[in-house]
């Protein structure tokens, strides 16, 4: 079989990710188990868009606030919860306000 169905939120979860963790949220730890769990948190929230393929004139997946909103949340809960035991990671408590 040859499936090639690509979730356009998986992609616009990473693309805010790596826009957040290298500005906004650089106190975050960014081991791969966090940036793992982080991704993996994020899409739950979201729903899947599912694709074949992109047409380039088409916005698809969800809002961009949107995403930015479920990525925003993943943090929060894997900095508070991290699935691996606290290493000297700062657990930022001067994390930036999101701008709405
Ligand atoms: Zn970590």
């Amino acid at each position: 079989m040859d499936c090639n169905v690509r979730n356009a939120n998986y992609e616009r979860v990473l693309a805010v990710m790596d826009k957040f963790l290298g500005e906004r949220y650089k106190n975050v730890c960014s081991c791969p188990r966090c940036v793992n769990d982080i991704a993996a948190i994020a899409l739950n929230y979201l729903p899947p868009h599912y694709y074949v393929e992109r047409e380039d004139s088409k916005e698809i997946g969800s809002p961009w606030v949107m995403v930015e909103t479920a990525v925003v949340e993943a943090i929060d809960r894997v900095m508070e919860n991290p699935n691996h035991p606290d290493q000297k990671h700062s657990h930022s408590t001067d994390r930036p306000v999101l701008m709405s």
